[in-house]
């Protein structure tokens, strides 16, 4: 028995997490204990709900936390939750966890198949991804068109919002079983859990809404390509979810999981058993993964599934047939693909090339993990190094600053009105104001947009009107002179 618990502990990620279960059914409360356990050190690592919350809580933090009347006893082993979930996150959240701590859940992953293979390894293995699947915007037109939309995965720092969404079909062999469906959530709990702890300074936390959303269509043999096979269930299934039935549902439905959950960031995962034209691929905001993962199988779901949340977050690929190049540069921070397989000097084993739990330099950079001046803060999200971004605000409140900046050469424009306050992000509202308050907020800021459009429709009217009347004699009358 002693034998099996160290192994237990070695296969399993993150064997130091607990699971903290709060009498709570709204987040604005729940997110007191958070706050509570993130200032005394600790990492809330996944929250499935208001209710549930997988954490890593230091010793002082604990004895905090266990005074807190909403939270029943921190447990490390298979637990019930002692109130009913409040949703289908809640529900799968605590399965996926007691699942991981079974026997079954660690022999599985002790003898994962393929385990430290590169991904395009073996001739009769295909590789995550896929052929010509645009993973992170590049200079072209296409990576324009990206940036115009609004990134909501540019670095892996603080809170993000994951959406699970099973997508099933009318035939028993395009359903989840409920055991398959505990696999999923486990995998990608997992997975998230091993990239969540790879830097202390990120204070990565997975904030879920999961999904199974069962649509009427059949699959067409005749489909070919990525976004026709996909859009097939796609569609119907932001339809079912209240969206729209596209590309823009996706998007539409990762905003609203950000608000709803409070985070800074957000993406989504789809899983289904539908036929894709590729098994597991990835472009923001949304990655697609087919249940049997291919060659690589279920029990490699945590890898591949982490493999492109590196790509969600502008990681590229490293292995030798992705075609990746030691000088291309990419994520927020532009970091050269330095262990790229094709001319690294010094390759090192990396999720980004291997079905392994390893993690090279250059990755931690590509997801924003790089702090210049060692200040404990990383780059994206220290105002030492984004000037452009807070030295302004720091400037008005310490007018001493300015001077000494301007002396550094920072250029601060200073000049324009200090409307910074009148900003306060959703996701931050979403940690103090209740589900029904939130909504008000929410209604009232669509209400306001819904205004601005009607009178950007009306100058546009009034704009276009001008244009008949003074265009119309003249263009006539140029066709007349040419005849
Ligand atoms: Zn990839």
């Amino acid at each position: 028995m002693a034998k099996k618990s160290a192994k237990r502990m070695r296969a399993v990620v993150g064997g130091d997490l607990s699971v903290v279960n709060l009498q709570s059914d709204d987040l604005a409360n729940s997110y007191q204990a958070i706050n509570a356990i993130e200032a005394a050190g600790g990492q809330v690592m996944h929250i499935f709900g208001p209710g549930l919350l997988i954490a890593r809580v230091p010793a002082r933090a604990q004895a905090a936390l266990k005074k807190r009347s909403e939270v029943r006893p921190l447990r490390a082993d298979g637990i019930a939750l002692a109130s009913e979930p409040t949703s289908e996150a809640e529900q799968l959240g605590l399965e996926a966890w007691n699942l991981r701590q079974s026997d079954q859940f660690a022999d599985a992953k002790a003898e994962r198949p393929r385990d430290g293979e590169r991904w395009d390894l073996q001739e009769d293995s295909v590789s995550p991804d896929g052929a010509g699947m645009r993973h992170v915007g590049g200079e072209d037109v296409l990576g324009a068109l990206e940036r115009a939309v609004e990134d909501t995965s540019p670095y892996l720092i603080g809170s993000v919002a994951v959406g699970l969404i099973l997508v099933e079909g009318p035939s028993a062999a395009l359903q989840f079983s409920d055991v398959e469906r505990t696999k999923v959530v486990a995998e990608v709990q997992e997975g998230l859990t091993w990239l969540g702890s790879r830097e202390p300074a990120a204070s990565v936390t997975w904030s879920y809404d999961i999904q199974t959303v069962r649509v009427n269509v059949t699959p067409d043999p005749t489909l070919t390509g990525y976004e026709p096979l996909e859009s097939l269930w796609r569609n119907p299934a932001m339809g079912k979810l209240g969206f729209s039935q596209s590309f823009q549902g996706v998007r539409d439905y990762v905003a609203s999981i950000r608000t709803s959950l409070g985070t800074r960031w957000g993406y989504v995962a789809f899983f289904t058993k539908y036929p894709l034209h590729h098994f597991a691929y990835a472009s923001k905001p949304r990655l697609v993964m087919h249940y049997n993962n291919d060659g690589w199988g279920p029990d490699n779901i945590d890898r591949v599934f982490t493999h492109e949340t590196g790509h969600i977050f502008g990681c590229p690929d490293e292995y030798a047939s992705s075609g990746c190049s030691c000088s291309s540069r990419y994520g927020y921070l532009q970091e050269v693909n330095g262990n790229c397989e094709n001319c690294a000097t010094d390759f090192t084993p990396c999720l980004m090339a291997a079905n392994t739990w390893a993690m090279c330099r250059y990755t931690s950079v590509h997801l924003g993990w790089r702090d210049s001046d060692g200040d404990g803060t990383l780059d994206p999200v220290d105002p030492l190094e984004n000037p452009a971004i807070d030295l302004r605000r720091l400037s008005r409140r310490f007018p001493a600053v300015t001077s000494l900046l301007r002396a550094q050469g920072f250029d601060l424009a200073l000049d324009e009105p200090p409307n910074w306050y009148e900003s306060v992000p959703l996701f931050f509202l979403r940690r103090v104001l209740s589900t029904e308050e939130l909504a008000r907020v929410v209604a009232a800021i669509r209400d306001e947009d819904a205004q601005y459009a009607d009178a950007i429709a009306h100058k546009l009217e009034t704009l276009a009107r001008s244009i008949r009347e003074v265009g119309e004699p003249h263009a006539s009358g140029r066709v007349g002179r040419r005849r």
